[in-house]
């Protein structure tokens, strides 16, 4: 069976969900699958708590956010900071009934374009097919974590694995583990790893340890109206503009980690080793031994990387099957964009991490999820 549509979100994380409510309101036909707010259900830990607070939400419109639904269920937000993530998925959860948002729950398998008839073929996990004229991917970062190869060349694959493969810490209750890397995640994963029962916790990371300080997101949500306004508006700054936006950006979420985090890890079994660099690792017996470049060693059973994610178009197994990545223009394994976030295939638009190299850090953030679908919903009733 094969349906039709004007455009086809791929992905019911917040950039599709908020994507779809844009639509909704606007009466463009689309069709939104994938499973709603998978990688925050399956792909993020149990307790963790989020970095973003309650004015960062899903509606374009501006009426179901955060806010509204806090004052609807008569709960005060002073009572949840930090936002707890099951909070936030309720929160996700109401947007949708709201907003009437019903995504086809299963999963593409391959998309294909058909330049002769300007349009885009979706094979579906359940045996369907999805024409449509247009399509969005909005599928966060699942398909990008990044692996250093000293630990895929090196190590078993049951030794080893990446924090968005962890959705509970429990499984360590007794374990000594050793997390890799020195950002929020790794610092929360130390957290939820010793409240899990981890009898000893190390993290090693290769600079200074960040400060633990509450940071300054009230010039994002401007700049990204802005930025929904005029799209071109960003693309048109200079590059030292740009550079300097993209260092604030860096300083707020990077060089900073959240103070509510700070006595979660004054433990006495949490060992921190900032400027500090593995030069070997050594399976010994079940353990693995870590030597460190300072001439320690430790011997932990399993090393939890908080490395992160590298954007590859090219890892989507999806478009690997069709016929769209030899048609796209790729620049370190981002889509080129126009200033619509639209690809170099026309009618193929991407956001969330797919964006970033065009669009800023933002893109990274649920806090651009409005001026995406802004940007690309205005563009697609002009067009
Ligand atoms: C540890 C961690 C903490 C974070 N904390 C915060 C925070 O506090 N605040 C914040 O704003 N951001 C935070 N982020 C970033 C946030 O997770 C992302 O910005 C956001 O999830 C991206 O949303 P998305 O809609 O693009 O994708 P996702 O939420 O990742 O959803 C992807 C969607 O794509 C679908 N999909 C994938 N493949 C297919 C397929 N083949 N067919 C159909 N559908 C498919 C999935 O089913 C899913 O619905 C955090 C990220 C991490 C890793």
């Amino acid at each position: 069976m094969s349906i039709n549509t004007n455009l086809l979100i791929i992905g019911a994380g917040p950039f599709g969900l908020s994507m779809s409510a844009f639509c909704l309101q606007n009466s463009i036909k689309h069709l939104i699958v994938g499973k709603s707010m998978d990688f925050w259900k399956n792909n993020m830990p149990e307790g963790m708590k989020l970095r973003s607070a309650y004015d960062w939400h899903l509606d374009p419109a501006g009426i179901d956010t955060f806010e509204r639904f806090m004052q609807v269920k008569e709960l005060n937000p002073d009572d949840y900071r930090p936002v707890p993530i099951e909070l936030y998925l309720e929160y996700a959860g109401w947007f949708q009934k709201q907003k009437n948002i019903i995504p086809v729950e299963s999963m593409v398998t391959r998309l294909d374009f058909n330049e002769d008839r300007s349009e885009f073929i979706a094979e579906m996990d359940n045996g369907e097919k999805i024409v449509s004229k247009n399509v969005l991917l909005a599928l966060g970062f699942k398909y990008f974590k990044n692996i250093p190869t000293e630990f895929s060349e090196q190590l078993p694959a049951e030794k080893y694995s990446h924090a968005c493969d962890i959705s509970s810490f429990s499984k360590f209750n007794n374990k000594k583990c050793l997390v890799m890397g020195g950002r929020m995640s790794a610092f929360e994963s130390a957290a939820l790893l010793y409240e899990s029962g981890a009898s000893e916790v190390y993290m090693s990371y290769r600079h200074d340890t960040p400060e633990f300080t509450e940071s300054d997101w009230d010039w994002v949500t401007p700049l990204l109206n802005k930025m929904a306004e005029t799209p071109e508006w960003y693309r048109d700054l200079d590059e030292s503009e740009k550079d300097k936006i993209g260092k604030r950006f860096f300083g707020e979420g990077r060089l900073k980690m959240e103070p509510w985090l700070k006595p979660r890890l004054d433990k006495e079994s949490i060992n921190i080793f900032p400027n500090t660099e593995i030069t070997e690792i050594i399976e010994s017996g079940d353990k693995l031994k870590v030597n460190f470049n300072y001439g320690e060693h430790i011997t932990v059973d399993h090393v939890i990387l908080a490395t992160g994610y590298k954007v590859d178009i090219n890892n989507v197994p999806f478009l690997k099957s069709g016929n769209i990545l030899e048609k796209l223009k790729i620049i370190n394994g981002y889509p080129e964009l126009s200033a619509h976030l639209q690809t170099s295939v026309q009618g193929l638009y991407v956001t969330s991490m797919l964006a970033m190299r065009d669009m800023g850090m933002f893109f990274g953030f649920t806090v651009s999820v409005n001026a995406s679908s802004k940007i690309v919903g205005n563009y697609l009733i002009k067009k």
